[in-house]
């Protein structure tokens, strides 16, 4: 896919699906700008692997939880590069646990960075893409805010969240050449899901029609094509890139 002459920022950039939605874009031509939590040395790797593609790359620390640290970050973007074409909100963390165990800040941690951390990040972007009259927000959801899973009722009621923040934001967009749509991965293999148990994985197994775990490259490949500016006539679309499980 082209991406030259587009700026994308990938928030979560330097590992997992992340990591390889960076390297996508940044084989398609795309300006980068890669957002990570504070594993510099992981930002720091995927970064200079999407040099070696020939793109131009920049790393920002930022909390997407934080609106100060999200300004910054799109300021970054539009400073460098002019505008900002794709946001693709991908950060995202876990704290499992049954309802009744499940400690307030656990929710909380959860929803933040999930359910805020998209919602800040794309009233960041919105005023500059609505200028622009172009933009591609592509926001990671997940087969479990689709279809529930006990022991994750906090991040299943962020990646439920993003659906309806991803359907309503595409309403009030598609007028202004600016397409919202979400991703919901079934089980990927990255550090996310590297701690469960091998019962809950092969449990996990039986339930892919596909009979295999996803990989970041599936779910970057999707992310790339609701990101292409020949996808402009798709908005407000949840697409499950899971091997079947949803069906
Ligand atoms: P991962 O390997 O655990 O990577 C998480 C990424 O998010 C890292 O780059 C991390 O940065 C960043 N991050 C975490 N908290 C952040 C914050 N507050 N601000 C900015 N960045 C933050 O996760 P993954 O498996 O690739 O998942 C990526 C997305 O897909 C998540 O939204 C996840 O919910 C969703 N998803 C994953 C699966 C799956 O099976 N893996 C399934 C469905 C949906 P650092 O490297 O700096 O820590």
């Amino acid at each position: 896919m082209n991406f030259s002459g587009k700026t994308a920022i990938v928030t979560g950039g330097s590992r997992g699906i992340g990591r390889a939605v960076c390297l996508e874009l940044a084989r398609g031509g795309a300006n980068v700008v890669l957002c990570y939590a504070g594993n510099e040395e992981a930002a720091r790797a995927t970064a200079a692997e999407c040099e070696a593609l020939g793109a131009s790359v920049l790393t920002v620390k930022c909390d997407v939880s934080d609106s100060a640290q999200v300004k910054t970050l799109v300021d970054t973007a539009v400073t460098a590069y002019g505008r900002v074409d794709i946001l693709v909100n991908n950060a995202g963390i876990t704290r499992d646990g049954l309802l009744m165990t499940m400690k307030e800040e656990d929710f909380d941690d959860v929803t933040a960075t999930n359910l805020k951390g998209t919602f800040l990040c794309m009233k960041a972007v919105a005023r500059q893409m609505m200028r622009q009259r172009y933009g591609r927000i592509v926001n990671l959801s997940s087969v479990v805010g689709v279809r529930g899973n006990a022991g994750q009722v906090n991040y299943a009621a962020s990646k439920a969240g993003v659906i309806g923040m991803t359907k309503s934001l595409a309403k009030e967009l598609a007028s202004r050449g600016v397409t919202v749509n979400a991703i919901a991965p079934g089980f990927i293999e990255t550090d996310m899901t590297a701690a469960m148990t091998d019962a809950a994985k092969t449990a996990t197994l039986a339930s892919i029609p596909m009979g295999r775990l996803g990989q970041a490259e599936d779910v970057a490949r999707a992310i790339a094509f609701l990101a292409a500016e020949e996808s402009g006539y798709i908005t407000g679309q949840v697409l499950c890139v899971d091997g079947g499980m949803a069906m």
